[in-house]
């Protein structure tokens, strides 16, 4: 008998039938019996899946929400046609279709250049949804007008993230906009998307505390220079998250950052500047275990040092 025999023979013996038709591809056997499943190499090896390790999660730890610009005809093409994809195109047709591009336990070419916490290149760490959304017009003067999106589409959207989420057991705080995670290159899905609603959902972490932040603005209004300095926003944006590069200038590196921490979670005004109020809602984010605000000690930053441009040179270089 040969060795591949033998183990034929091996396996017979253990589950009492013979190992089954080829499938084709690296797994060639496949037999099935009283719930457990035996595959073999192409070599007739036995692989046993009877025994599954406790140590082990989804390789799918982030999920990136887009828009798409494009219209659905326009993203089906340049999705499914180009080196750009998503796991999800979540239309805007009557009612709302969800088409599934990749399979998730493929990659997608979602996110190019991202990070997130020291995590790089999210396209393999994660599932992209792309929403068809135009994002914003301009109007007369130029301006961006950002578009709402349709509570249709958000209802269709929120069972989706739900699943996906639940699947791979993705931590609230890793559901993430693609300007989050691409704050040089992108700003989707922009200021319009829910964020709020989907932290009253539970589906990402809680909204800051209203009542905390205005405290921790006042802390802030009573510095010299009314705001913290430039190092200190960018130590909090980093220990939130984001890709920043502690320069310790207001730079525009800062800035796309500073405009998508804004997009989401002060959406109202998200020019950019590092203003008090952002200074706070960025504070109460990166210290969520308050059990109550009035007895948890409120660091304060460091002053602006005014010399050397304060929070007023910062927000005139921040107008586009
Ligand atoms: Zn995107």
């Amino acid at each position: 008998m040969t060795a591949v025999g033998r183990r034929r023979a091996l396996v017979r013996a253990a589950f009492g039938t013979a190992v089954g038709a080829p499938l084709g591809g690296a797994l060639t056997g496949l037999l099935v019996l009283a719930g457990c499943t035996v595959t073999t190499t192409p070599g007739g090896v036995p692989i046993d899946t009877r025994h599954s390790s406790r140590g082990q999660d989804s390789r799918v730890l982030f999920l990136v929400i887009h828009y798409t610009v494009a219209d659905l005809p326009l993203a089906i093409k340049v999705l499914t046609e180009r080196e750009v994809s998503a796991h999800y195109l979540l239309s805007d047709e009557a009612p709302p279709r969800i088409y599934r591009l990749v399979p998730e336990e493929r990659r997608a070419w979602h996110s190019g250049l991202s990070a997130w916490k020291g995590h790089r290149l999210l396209n393999a760490s994660s599932i992209g949804i792309e929403i068809v959304h135009p994002g914003f017009r301009l109007d007369a003067d130029g301006e961006r007008i950002h578009l709402p999106f349709p509570q249709a589409q958000i209802e269709a959207l929120v069972p989706l993230v739900r699943d996906i989420v639940a699947r791979h057991g993705i931590r609230p705080e890793r559901i993430l906009g693609h300007g989050e995670v691409s704050p040089q290159h992108k700003q989707d899905p922009g200021p319009t998307f829910p964020w709020r609603l989907f932290s009253e959902l539970g589906i990402t972490p809680p909204w800051p505390d209203a009542a905390r932040v205005a405290a921790q603005r006042q802390r802030f209004d009573a510095l010299p220079t009314g705001v913290p300095d430039i190092p200190w926003f960018q130590e909090q944006l980093a220990q939130h998250g984001y890709a920043v590069e502690r320069t310790g200038r207001f730079d525009a590196q800062m800035r796309n950052v500073m405009i998508n921490f804004q997009m989401r979670y002060r959406p109202e005004r998200h020019d950019g500047a590092p203003d008090a109020e952002s200074a706070a809602i960025l504070w109460v984010l990166n210290n969520p275990a308050a059990a109550s605000p009035g007895r948890q000690p409120l660091a304060l930053p460091p002053a602006f040092p005014a010399a050397t441009g304060g929070p007023a040179a910062a927000t005139s270089a921040a107008q586009p």
